[in-house]
């Protein structure tokens, strides 16, 4: 058993200015990562610019964050960071960036290791990083309370975790900057959400405790399933989107994630699917397939279906199905299984003709 969530939370209205004081003491210098435009558009760039300058801090702007970060600009905004004498960072927007503060905080702690840094990043070791605030604008990964950070790796064609686990030490999470987030994104994170808590309840590392926080995710997701439908959506909405996908981080952060993720990756890359949107193609397959039926009763339960039929045909209705050929599908499934630390997460043994069956193509 284990249950550790070093991240120190504050989600309302107006908490960037209003905890200003909590990362007073975290550095002197810091690095705001964001990507192109959003944060610009939804107001948070300009809360954190203004809290840090209040507090008598200093920042430089890294705003060149691409959707699914890689190694090579993740290597590109450390330089920068060293350059500049960074000693800490705050992330605003989704995953993305996120994701990308921990590997940078790591690398620019250690800049003797850039000339290795993919190995670096993916060989387990103790190293010190430096603080990293999160300012979540999407409502998907939960990435503020997560310690992994996802990179894309082009000489693998794929995307995988660091092997450093990097919690932010603070999490400021106001609702109103995913005001301007499209449909697309609304939906492309909840799912993000919804498969996070599905695979730490299903997963081979779930257990009583950490389930608490994926049984009260599923239930809160189920309650809001309908509203993915509408194209707008009120600032209650957000708000319950938002704690939903950080409950759904506090549980992956226990668990890890499993199959559709793994499965997610492939997809995203060769694909350029969202990454929620990957996500969520395979988890009607993944119930489908799961050996448990108790187990998997209990999640359609709390997520108010009565059945694995009526939780695809919701699926499907909001996302739609992927478009892969045969021959795409079976690469991935045999990528799956040439991985077997991805298959260990899964609480039982998986054939090649059991994976098959998650997607019907
Ligand atoms: P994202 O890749 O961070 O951002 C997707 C798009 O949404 C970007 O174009 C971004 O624009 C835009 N955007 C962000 N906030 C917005 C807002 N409030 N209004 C309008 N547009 C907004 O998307 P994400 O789904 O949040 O993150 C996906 C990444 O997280 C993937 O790399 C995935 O692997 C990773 N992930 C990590 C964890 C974890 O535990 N660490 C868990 C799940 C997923 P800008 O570029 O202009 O900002
Ligand atoms: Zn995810």
């Amino acid at each position: 058993m284990n249950l550790y969530m070093p991240t120190k939370v504050f989600s309302e209205h107006h908490c960037v200015s209003n905890h200003r004081d909590e990362f007073k003491m975290l550095g002197k210098k810091a690095m705001i990562v964001t990507g192109k435009h959003s944060s610009r558009n939804n107001g948070s760039l300009d809360d954190v610019k203004e809290a840090l300058a209040k507090n008598g801090q200093e920042y430089v702007i890294f705003d060149d964050m691409e959707e699914n970060p890689s190694v090579e600009t993740v290597v590109k905004a450390t330089k920068a960071a060293v350059e500049e004498g960074v000693d800490f960072f705050f992330a605003i927007g989704g995953g993305s960036p996120m994701d990308a503060s921990k590997a940078i905080s790591l690398l620019s702690r250690n800049p003797e290791k850039l000339d290795h840094a993919l190995e670096f990043l993916y060989t387990f070791q103790r190293a010190d990083y430096y603080p990293v605030v999160a300012v979540p604008t999407t409502c998907g990964t939960g990435s503020e309370v997560t310690p992994y950070s996802v990179l894309t790796i082009h000489s693998r064609r794929t995307k995988k975790s660091i092997a450093h686990r990097i919690f932010p030490e603070i999490a400021l999470m106001d609702a109103r900057y995913l005001k301007t987030a499209g449909r697309n994104t609304i939906v492309n994170t909840c799912v993000d959400a919804l498969g996070h808590l599905i695979e730490a309840f299903l997963c081979t590392n779930s257990n009583e405790i950490n389930k608490i926080y994926a049984r009260e995710g599923l239930r809160m997701w189920g309650e809001f399933k309908e509203s993915l439908f509408q194209n707008s959506f009120s600032d209650e909405l957000l708000e319950k989107y938002l704690h939903t996908s950080m409950l759904a981080g506090i549980a992956i952060a226990h668990t890890s994630t499993s199959i559709p993720h793994g499965l997610s990756y492939q997809l995203t890359y060769e694909k350029n699917i969202a990454h929620g949107r990957a996500v969520g193609y395979f988890l009607p397959g993944f119930l489908r397939i799961y050996e448990d039926g108790k187990r998997v009763e209990e999640v359609l339960n709390c997520l108010g279906f009565s059945a694995k039929e009526e939780f695809q045909e919701y699926i499907e209705k909001l996302i739609g199905k992927p478009e892969v050929t045969r021959a795409e599908w079976m690469k991935n499934v045999d990528t799956m299984m040439n991985q077997p630390e991805k298959l260990k997460n899964h609480p039982f043994p998986m054939t090649r003709d059991t994976l098959c069956k998650m997607l019907t193509v």
